[in-house]
């Protein structure tokens, strides 16, 4: 569930050269600026590894420039080419802010951003795509407020009008009119622009103008049901609505929310009624709004706020989720141990409120509380939020305030939890089934420890142990072995995963009886084999570790 029309665009310096030309650059398009470690300083950002960093831009959707030779950045992108439809526009700008050579993502943009750079660094756009260069515009992209309601046509249209044909202009689109387009009042095909629902013409295009305010004072989903009658009464098209708007204080519906994201509508909270634009309907609990010229959501209220719980894996980027880092991205502030606040990407303008460990709650009341003044809010956990992390203690505060963040959304993005890393590192130890166990006590009487130790190792799991020691908590593994050691056979395998993916990753993998506490320690995962798990060595060095799938091969006779 995304919500955001608009990722922000981030250029890349490679060399000091290009410094300047990627601020310029950013300004130009609202972006950001990163600069290669080491070799560009002072810009937003810095990145080490460029290949990592050009990835995680490119799965976050966000519009990439490169101050750089062309073939850096199409080595750089090459890997990740796969689907036309959703590839972010891509762009090379020589250092000198002379040339811009938009590569990728004509479909979403990037010809538009092009010509916008060049004018702003005063060099020229290399348009490659026939009807942005021929005509200043892409038919399938309209420009915000706008929406095209038959893409599907838009290829064949954009052919017919570079073989020769002309185009008639029906309705007000000063983009249109302004564009290098053949306009003739008789031409074959016709651009249609109206908020009325009309089927697309035959031979051309019809553009809504997003001219429509929908104010919900009820926002939930009878009165967007409302709203679509209402709508289906006028005769005008649902893509027409620009912005819905929900009172301050009302309390959201989550049915609702979801349907407006689902459609692409920007939602606003307001503290005064609209009084702008014609009323064309109205209703208890629903007004309708036409203006003369599309709306622009900024223009009304504040955002809703939403506070997105992130796990940011065990620790390198490739371990970070799209989603999760789309979220980061997108977010105005990041909640967090400090710690791993510091693992999460840097953005310029992002506010963090980093705190101790043991606060989860009232880091949980303080986004939520950011929220409720919309701000975008990411929550970050180490791993997966929701395996020992701050999931749990957002749904706390959420669960203790029922009414108290009415127009906040909530959201869990999934990440790696540190199992899974160490897991696949290892091999497959989680093959089969397995338990998992934190061995803090910190909010857990031991007791509820010891006999969940005891019946997962009757039960013969493969078990996770997490948080197992610290550099003053050594007691509580020591007597969890004892616990195992009474119920398991002292050859069971077991692999102790330190730090996995960050630095100073290391394992050791050993058995249940020769397992020596001391080498434990907080950013340690300790896995516990069950009977059936198993080790090999290859002929190149590497031992793996894996639990069979299968109990059935003994029958067998394997
Ligand atoms: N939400 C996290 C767990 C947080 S609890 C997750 O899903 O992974 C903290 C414990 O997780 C640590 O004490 C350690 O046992 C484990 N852990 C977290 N990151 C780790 C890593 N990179 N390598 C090994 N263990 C890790």
């Amino acid at each position: 569930m995304t919500r955001d029309a608009a990722p922000r665009p981030i250029v890349f310096a490679f060399n000091a050269s290009g410094a300047e030309t990627a601020r310029r650059t950013a300004a130009a398009v609202g972006g950001e600026t990163a600069g290669l470690a080491g070799r560009v300083a002072d810009l937003d950002g810095v990145f080490e590894d460029a290949a990592g960093a050009v990835a995680e831009a490119f799965r976050a959707g966000r519009p990439i420039f490169g101050v750089c030779a062309a073939g850096i950045l199409i080595r750089l992108i090459a890997p990740l080419l796969r689907d036309k439809q959703a590839e972010p526009p891509v762009l090379a700008v020589s250092d000198d802010g002379s040339s811009v050579v938009p590569l990728l993502g004509g479909l979403a943009g990037a010809d538009v951003l092009a010509r916008t750079v060049a004018a702003a660094l005063g060099g020229a756009a290399a348009i490659t795509g026939a009807g942005a260069r021929r005509f200043g515009l892409v038919l399938e992209t309209p420009p915000a407020g706008y929406v095209l309601a038959n893409p599907q046509d838009a290829k064949r249209v954009t052919s017919d009008l570079l073989a020769g044909a002309r185009a008639r202009i029906e309705g007000e689109a000063p983009w249109l009119r302004a564009s290098d387009l053949p306009q003739d009042g008789d031409g074959a095909v016709l651009l249609r622009v109206t908020a009325e629902e009309v089927p697309a013409p035959a031979d051309g295009l019809l553009f809504h103008p997003q001219v429509l305010v929908a104010a919900f004072d009820r926002p939930d989903m009878a009165t967007l049901e409302a709203f679509d009658a209402a709508l289906a009464r006028l005769a005008l098209a649902p893509a027409a609505l620009g912005v819905a708007l929900a009172p301050e204080g009302a309390p959201l519906h989550h049915l609702f929310v979801e349907a407006l994201i689902a459609r692409g509508v920007p939602l606003r909270i307001v503290e005064q009624r609209l009084e702008d634009g014609e009323t064309i309907h109205a209703e208890p609990g629903l007004r309708i709004h036409h203006f003369s010229a599309p709306v622009a959501p900024e223009d009304f209220g504040r955002a809703p706020g939403r506070v997105t719980v992130v796990g940011l894996g065990p620790g390198p980027r490739g371990w970070l989720t799209p989603d999760a880092a789309a979220a980061l991205d997108r977010a105005s502030d990041l909640v967090g141990y400090e710690p791993y606040l510091a693992m999460a990407p840097e953005r310029a303008g992002q506010r963090r409120h980093g705190s101790d460990n043991r606060v989860e709650v009232e880091r949980a009341q303080a986004a939520l509380t950011l929220a409720a003044q919309g701000r975008e809010v990411a929550v970050v956990s180490s791993g997966d939020a929701g395996v020992f992390g701050m999931a749990a203690a957002v749904m706390e505060a959420l669960e203790a305030a029922p009414a108290g963040w009415p127009s906040v959304a909530v959201e869990v993005t999934p990440g790696v939890s540190a199992m899974q890393a160490a897991a696949a590192r290892l091999g497959a130890p989680l093959g089969h089934d397995f338990a998992t166990i934190s061995l803090s006590d910190y909010l857990k009487p031991w007791e509820i420890i010891a006999q969940r130790l005891a019946t997962a190792a009757e039960g013969d799991f493969v078990i996770a142990l997490y948080n197992p020691a610290s550099k003053t908590r050594r007691e509580q593994l020591v007597r969890a072995l004892d616990i195992l050691r009474a119920r398991r056979a002292p050859e069971t395998l077991v692999a102790l995963a330190r730090s996995v993916g960050r630095r100073g990753e290391g394992f050791t993998l050993t058995t249940l009886g020769e397992l020596d506490p001391e080498l434990v320690d907080m950013r340690t995962l300790v896995l516990i084999g069950s009977s059936r798990t198993r080790a090999f060595a290859r002929a190149d060095g590497k031992t793996w570790l894996y639990t069979p799938r299968s109990y059935l091969d003994d029958e067998a006779g394997g």
